[in-house]
């Protein structure tokens, strides 16, 4: 079971070969025997998922074709709201916080019949590339526990790779679905900017946050973006489009297929496992039915600067909200009250939220705006105006989604800009708002999983997950789980 597909589950669930009780109990009981090594929840509640289990079970959702995930457990990332549940943005800062409503993705999820095992860890605030600034301490990769999961959404990886959760949800500000994924041998999808609804996700930058799923393969993306997306009434920047089925063109054949390989993604900087790895999935596409095409990116080289300027400027007014007045750390002794904001952000934050809050002030300021935050926004669009016209000669956009495979912990966390540029393939998409994807595309150096970048035109996610699933039909990756796990 706990290596079964979303689809597997659910017809086993239908057929009453299982209950919602069972499997939740299943993989609450691993989560507990396997947790303390890899660190990947921040919070379980037994209690809680057992009678999230019970009213599915007894909801008539199981089995029924409009809810084909009830019964199913999955488990989120702890930036999203949970009513009842404590969410902690990684962060000292909500150390205490019990969310007093579900965000909508979660209430999405709930109403779908699904249950919730816990709240995954995360780099503080989402912000990171190895989970390594948790306040909960870091997860652990569990191909290799002395290794990164990646991050921000490593705990989301982590979980899933080993089994202690058949689904989770993941957001991606920069890359934070998408790198994980990839250093974690999983699936994950970044939808088009504004598909799935961020109200209740904690913003780290409004204009590139993106919720999406990962798990094992993309056809159970597929299903798990048919619940978590559509228009929310409640934030101002969701796209009002008519409901789409994600899953509807799993199955076309690739044949005709136009990929194109940005000859910015293929140069120096990518390690040579990583390189050979996509090069071979590439060969695999061409069997197919695909062709290559080059096109370029010539902006992609200004997307890490310009990505450091506007997202910490956008976090930097985000976490003015945390002010020990209303929520979260307040410090025990203060003379004033300026005293009590400076030193409950000082005791709260942990030191690269407080990085980022300091450069996005910076460039913010008078006199640096225009140097800074104007010219990064007219880079954007170069950016984005770069794809578009790549776009004219190619279905889709394929590269490495990451440079290198997991690293070890301490690595890059001495040095903020190596750590920046584990990004660097991926943070182009989220200021272009594009849906990207990372899929499992073999194993590098010291056998750790490599990912392949899939990048679509905005809604270009029915073709995304369709090309990923015909890969995933003849190669098996995706299904391939850590050793030395039980
Ligand atoms: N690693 C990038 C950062 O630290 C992206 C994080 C994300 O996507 N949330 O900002």
């Amino acid at each position: 079971m706990i290596n079964s597909s979303l689809k597997e589950l659910s017809a086993a669930l239908a057929r009453k070969k299982t209950s919602a009780v069972e499997l939740a109990t299943l993989f609450l009981d691993r989560i507990e025997k396997l947790n303390p090594s890899l660190n990947a929840f921040v919070t379980t509640d037994r209690e809680k998922a057992l009678a999230m289990a019970r009213v599915a079970d007894a909801s008539g959702k199981v089995g029924a074709g409009d809810t084909p995930l009830a019964g199913i457990p999955l488990a989120h990332k702890d930036i999203f709201m949970t009513s009842g549940w404590r969410t902690t943005c990684g962060s000292k800062m909500l150390s205490n916080f019990i969310a007093p409503y579900d965000a909508t993705v979660v209430e999405k999820f709930k109403v779908a019949g699904m249950v919730t095992l816990g709240k995954l860890n995360m780099d503080e605030f989402a912000m990171g590339s190895s989970n390594e600034t948790s306040f909960y301490g870091p997860v652990k990769n569990p191909w290799d526990t002395a290794r990164v999961p990646g991050g921000s959404s490593g705990g989301s990886a982590a979980a899933v790779a080993a089994r202690l959760a058949p689904a989770a949800t993941g957001t991606d500000t920069g890359g934070s679905i998408r790198q994980p994924a990839a250093l974690c041998g999983l699936t994950g999808l970044k939808p088009t900017y504004g598909v799935v609804s961020r109200y209740g996700m904690i913003a780290f930058a409004s204009s590139l946050d993106q919720g999406g799923p990962m798990a094992k393969s993309a056809e159970d993306c597929a299903l798990l973006l048919n619940t978590m997306a559509g228009f929310d009434p409640r934030d101002s920047t969701s796209l009002e489009r008519p409901a789409e089925d994600y899953a509807r063109d799993l199955e076309k054949p690739l044949q005709g297929l136009r990929i194109g390989l940005p000859k910015e993604f293929f140069g120096e900087g990518m390690d040579a496992d990583v390189r050979a790895a996509v090069e071979a999935a590439l060969a695999e596409y061409r069997k197919l039915g695909a062709t290559m095409v080059e096109v370029n990116l010539p902006n992609s080289g200004l997307s890490v600067p310009a990505y450091y300027v506007i997202a910490p400027a956008e976090a930097s007014s985000n976490l003015s909200r945390f002010d020990g007045v209303r929520y979260g750390h307040r410090a025990p002794d203060y003379a004033d009250l300026d005293d009590m904001y400076s030193k409950s952000r000082a005791q709260g934050f942990g030191e690269e939220v407080k990085r980022r809050i300091l450069i996005g002030t910076y460039v913010l300021s008078h006199g640096y705006y225009d140097a800074y935050y104007l010219q990064a926004q007219k880079i954007r669009r170069l950016i984005a105006n770069d794809f578009v016209a790549a776009f004219k000669s190619c279905d889709v956009i394929m590269g490495p989604t990451a440079p290198s495979v997991a690293f070890r912990f301490g690595d890059k966390s001495a040095d903020p800009v190596q750590m920046y540029l584990s990004d660097i393939y991926t943070i182009a998409v989220n200021l272009a708002g594009l849906p990207g994807m990372s899929i499992p595309c073999g194993f590098g150096n010291a056998d750790m999983p490599v990912g392949l970048q899939i990048v679509g035109p905005w809604f270009g996610e029915a073709k995304m997950l369709n090309i990923a699933h015909r890969y995933q039909l003849v190669t098996d990756w995706h299904i391939r789980q850590p050793g030395g796990l039980p």
